[in-house]
C-alpha cells in the first residue's frame, strides 16, 4: 500500500505548491481563521499521505481512500478540528484515528507533542512512515484502541478524534486536562455532529457544532464493529 517512488521523497515534497495554495484559499473562504493552521496546511505535502495514484487529487476539499476501507479526512475537517482544539506549542495532544498521518502532521505544526493512536496496524505503520518522511519528529503513532486513550502521557491539553463515535468515550474525558478540549464527531454510523467538550473544574461544557460524516470509531468505548 505504501507508494513506491522512484525519486527521493524530498523532491516530491516540493510539488503541487499551486494546488496547496488554492486549497488554503478554499479553507479561508469556508471560514477557517487560525493562521497557524492555514500556514501548516500550506506547507505540509498532503499528496505524500495518499496512495501515489491519487496524488493529483490530494488537494481537493474531499476525503480520499487510503486503504483498509479507511479515508484521509477532508482538508476542511482537518483544519476545522485543529482550529477548535485551540492548542499552542506548549500543548500535549492525543489524536485518535491517525490513518495516513496527515492530521498528525498538521497537529505537530501547531502543538508541542502529539501522541496518536490507530487501530489498524498496517495504517499505523504507514502513518508513522509518512510523518517521519516529511521530517516530523514531535509526534508518534501507535497501534492501539484509541477509545481507551493513552494514559501514559495524560492529562492532555487537547484530544482530537477523527472517527465517528456513538457517544463520548469516558476514558477520553478522564484523560483531559482541566481547561483542555476534546473534539470529536458524535452520532450514527452515517451522520454525526462535531462536538467540542471542554473540561472545567466542575465538570464539562459541551458544544454541538456543525454536522459531518466520518468512518466509524470502533473499539471498547465506540462502535462494536
Ligand atoms: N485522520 C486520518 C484518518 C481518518 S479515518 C487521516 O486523515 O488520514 C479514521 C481512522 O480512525 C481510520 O484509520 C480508522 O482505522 C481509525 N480508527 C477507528 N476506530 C479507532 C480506534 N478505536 N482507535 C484508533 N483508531 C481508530
Amino acid at each position: 500500500m505504501r507508494p513506491n517512488r522512484t525519486f527521493s521523497d524530498k523532491q516530491f515534497a516540493g510539488m503541487y505548491q499551486p494546488q496547496r495554495a488554492r486549497m488554503v484559499e478554499v479553507l479561508r473562504q469556508r471560514g477557517i481563521k487560525d493562521e497557524r493552521v492555514l500556514q501548516a496546511m500550506l506547507e505540509i505535502p498532503r499528496h505524500l499521505f495518499v496512495p501515489e495514484a491519487l496524488a493529483a487529487k490530494a488537494y481537493g476539499d474531499h476525503a480520499l481512500p487510503i486503504g483498509a476501507m479507511q479515508t484521509i479526512s477532508q482538508p476542511y475537517m482537518v483544519a476545522r478540528m485543529t482550529e477548535l482544539l485551540e492548542v499552542d506549542k506548549e500543548a500535549t495532544v492525543l489524536e485518535i484515528g491517525a490513518g495516513s498521518g496527515y492530521q498528525t502532521a498538521v497537529l505537530s505544526a501547531v502543538a508541542g507533542r502529539i501522541f496518536a493512536l490507530e487501530r489498524i496496524s498496517e495504517l499505523s505503520r504507514i502513518g508513522q512512515a509518512n510523518i517521519r518522511k516529511i521530517g516530523c519528529y514531535n509526534a508518534t503513532i501507535k497501534c492501539f484502541d484509541g477509545t481507551l486513550g493513552w494514559s501514559e502521557y495524560a492529562p492532555y491539553d487537547g484530544i482530537l478524534v477523527a472517527a465517528g463515535s456513538p457517544d463520548i468515550p469516558e476514558p477520553l474525558v478522564a484523560q483531559l486536562q482541566v481547561g483542555g478540549r476534546l473534539v470529536l464527531p458524535v452520532g450514527t454510523h452515517d451522520q454525526q455532529t462535531l462536538v467540542r467538550i471542554t473540561r472545567t473544574a466542575e465538570g464539562v461544557v459541551r458544544e454541538n457544532l456543525e454536522s459531518c460524516v466520518f468512518v466509524k470509531l470502533i473499539g471498547r468505548h465506540g462502535w462494536k464493529s
